[in-house]
């Protein structure tokens, strides 16, 4: 999710295939070109990245040998093209590509907010990959205005050297198993992270935990996957219940430091403490993380290959669940505009996004998701605009009133069931409605971008399900991890 998100409005949220029994803590199929290159655990590289609108930077800070490499042992370069930057690794002796990820940041969603202007961000990031036999040369590539990636920062690290910590990992907490379906490395990992739960809460946390991944993995394409993911609890108490809500003036000294607020957003709720959250994490082996927190507030977000966040206890749980994880796992972009947000927009699109769900349509015969497209739907697919943003209007109207007045949750519960009873019906009326196409207005801008549907789980809250071309997006990311 990028910070227009001034728009929050949206961010607002089986049949499992035949598969042979679980086998919980199987050991990992053997892979030769794996093995004669890497240990088999996992090393993580942790750095500071920072700077301003103009300016970029990468400051190392450490290396630490984490557990068994969860990831996949054949598909280690990555070849899905998303990502705002990507991590690469290299042989250094022959210089060959042993790994790479796309991801996106923290960071670049920071520098495009008004304070990167005037100054300095900084912020923890870090890369995981499988800890190489023989020393390695690391890269971080960025995105640049034409679509490519360029270098941002280089270094070497010999795996083997005084520089990475070896040390035991920290106990913090408990890892408590949810789904064990096979070896992490033919499986998808998900770990879900409690933050603002206190002791007492443990027993809840876990039936959160339950309700809300039986919710993800009943929605396709999880739920056709479903025996191929692993789901794993982590519990760390916390002396306070809930997280910290700046808006409000309420402080939380909670696990993970997940707060309201994120770039002065209500609803955005992110983390800065990404160095203690991966200490934490690493005592389970995991591909995708998502933070659960115990709050009665409506809140989340979701950064590709970083993590996504949740609050557990808002009545549209289940569709910021599912919503979220969308951005973080598969990239997709968020597909909702809203016609009176005061973002930052260049106004230009003449480069293809690299999010899979949304196009600059520059040239419709090549049109990214154009074989979903039947030859009956025109390109771009006309859909009343006009109409809908009229109501949208009204409602950003109303929604602004209540933030100002700081509105329970129930009332904005209630405005978020009105709308829902309007979009709904007036998307459903539409005529190439449930149709692949292009319809204009996606991405926080309301021309010049076009979403695949007139209705998705990242465009609206109405439907429970992704449109076709995010769900071939997210078949495509659960290929890369259990093939
Ligand atoms: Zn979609």
């Amino acid at each position: 999710m990028r910070l227009a998100l001034l728009a929050t409005f949206l961010l607002s949220a089986a049949c499992a295939s035949t598969h042979p029994s679980p086998r919980p803590n199987a050991p990992s199929p053997s892979t030769p070109a794996f093995d004669a290159r890497f240990t088999g655990r996992t090393l993580r590289f942790d750095y500071v990245h920072c700077g301003t609108a103009t300016e970029e930077h990468v400051a190392p800070a450490a290396y630490r040998l984490e557990g068994e490499w969860p990831g996949s042992r054949t598909r280690l370069v990555d070849d899905t093209d998303l990502g705002k930057y990507r991590f690469r690794v290299f042989d250094s002796a022959t210089k060959t590509e042993l790994f790479s990820r796309g991801f996106a940041s923290i960071y670049g969603e920071w520098e495009t907010t008004g304070p990167a202007k005037t100054g300095w961000g900084s912020f923890e990031e870090s890369q995981r990959f499988p800890e190489p036999k023989t020393p390695a040369t690391l890269a971080l590539e960025k995105r640049g205005d034409d679509g490519t990636f360029h270098e941002l920062w280089r270094g070497d690290v010999d795996p083997a050297s005084r520089f990475v910590d070896r040390s035991a990992l920290p106990r913090k907490g408990e890892v408590i198993p949810i789904r064990e379906n096979g070896p992490a490395a033919s499986h998808v990992d998900l770990l879900v992270v409690a933050d603002g739960y206190t002791a007492e809460k443990r027993g809840k946390f876990v039936a959160d935990v339950k309700r809300l991944t039986d919710v993800l993995l009943s929605t396709q394409p999880f739920a056709r996957n479903a025996a191929r993911f692993n789901v794993r609890a982590l519990f760390v108490a916390t002396p306070e219940s809930g997280i910290s809500n700046p808006r409000k003036g309420v402080w939380r000294d909670s696990a993970f430091g997940l707060s309201f607020n994120a770039f002065d957003s209500d609803r955005y709720v992110l983390t800065y403490e990404d160095r203690t959250l991966r200490d934490a994490a690493a005592q389970a082996p995991y591909d995708a993380l998502i933070l659960l927190f115990d709050e009665r507030k409506y809140g989340g977000g979701g950064i590709y290959n970083l993590w996504a966040t949740c609050a557990a206890d808002t009545e549209p749980a289940a569709y910021v669940f599912v919503h979220e994880f969308g951005h973080s796992f598969g990239g997709l972009a968020d597909e909702y505009y809203s016609s009176q947000v005061a973002y930052e927009s260049t106004g230009k699109h003449d480069v293809e996004p690299w999010e899979p769900n949304v196009t600059a349509l520059l040239d419709p015969a090549k049109l990214k998701w154009k074989d979903l497209v039947a030859a009956s739907t025109p390109l771009p697919t006309p859909w009343d605009q006009t109409g809908y943003d009229a109501m949208d209007v009204a409602y950003q109207a109303k929604r602004k009133a209540m933030i100002d007045a700081k509105a329970s949750e129930e009332a904005s519960e209630a405005l978020m069931r009105e709308v829902k009873t309007q979009s709904a019906p007036f998307l459903a009326r539409e005529p190439y409605f449930g149709k692949v196409g292009a319809f204009e207005g996606a991405m926080y801008e309301a021309k010049g971008l076009y979403r695949p549907e007139a209705d998705c789980i990242m465009f609206t809250r109405n439907p429970t399900t992704f449109c076709k071309v995010c769900e071939r997006a997210l078949e495509r990311v659960i290929r890369s991890y259990v093939e």
